[in-house]
């Protein structure tokens, strides 16, 4: 782990330019935590825009360190789900022996210097991975906010290398409005819920925001998980007691008529298909 007091940190940026004051930061937290503190860190020199920074890759490792030597639940949660909003929002994934925009500050620091800070940021990955037992439980135990159940099942995601799930549920973070593209005539494909409420989600043409009066499309639940990570998110929404995701699942994994071709679709990699990376 990069030393705090290393001459490196003047080097790093973050999204407003240098990081020379992330070595402070980090110090302050490390000492006792606090959410004024961990704000500033984050929203200051971490994360902008679903955008990571050279300064991000280098504080992850503490963060990780912190999250697994707490013993405040709120405190691990809190650094879970931010440490998991930041690894989903990671583009430059599987690049050795560091990301390709990092060539600028290697020629300044050097090659090794920049791959020890790469694996080490990919070694704190791994270590908030094992406390995903432990935040499921607690959060089973204590939560009763569905967005902050969301979140962690966002960590949980981007940590097992689900980053197209991870971002779609990102995305569409309210958790009711999704907009899919059809495979076949590459429309967008609105998915929300029945004005009436009769069912928790419909496929529209148009955003019904702009279109109230337009006709609404049934979606065929699906009654059993085909695909790998609905399975996952099935069994993660009822473990943690998670109820808006959980009641839409089965939609998004279902299927439905295009409403713009007619062409029959499935939901789920529909939804996806906007987020390859
Ligand atoms: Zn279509």
């Amino acid at each position: 782990m990069l030393s705090l007091d290393h001459d490196l940190w003047a080097k790093l940026s973050g999204p407003y330019g240098s990081a020379e004051d992330v070595p402070h930061l980090l110090q302050q937290l490390q000492q006792q935590f606090s959410q004024e503190v961990f704000d500033e860190l984050f929203q200051e020199y971490l994360f902008h825009q679903n955008t990571i920074y050279t300064a991000t890759y280098a504080a992850m490792p503490f963060l990780a360190r912190l999250a697994c030597t707490t013993s405040d639940t709120a405190v691990r949660k809190e650094l879970f789900i931010n440490c998991g909003i930041i690894e989903a929002s990671r583009d430059e994934q599987h690049q050795m022996p560091y990301p390709p925009s990092w060539t600028e500050l290697a020629d300044e620091v050097g090659s090794s210097v920049c791959t020890q800070m790469y694996i080490e940021y990919i070694k704190s990955i791994d270590q908030l991975r094992s406390l995903t037992e432990q935040v499921l439980t607690d959060v089973a135990e204590l939560s009763t906010d569905d967005t902050e159940k969301r979140y962690v099942l966002i960590a949980d995601a981007a940590f097992r290398e689900s980053y197209i799930v991870a971002n779609m549920l990102m995305t569409f973070s309210d958790g009711d409005e999704y907009v899919a593209e059809c495979p076949a005539c590459a429309n967008e494909v609105y998915i929300w819920p029945d004005e009436h409420h009769a069912v928790p989600l419909k496929a529209y043409e148009q955003d019904p925001v702009f279109q109230p009066d337009q006709e609404a499309h049934a979606i065929i639940p699906a009654s059993v998980w085909t695909d790998e990570e609905t399975g996952i998110l099935a069994e993660r929404t009822a473990r943690i007691g998670e109820q808006t995701l959980s009641a839409h699942l089965p939609y998004l994994a279902g299927k439905t008529t295009c409403p713009s071709c007619r062409e029959k679709i499935a939901v789920w990699p529909a939804l996806l298909s906007t987020f390859i990376m």
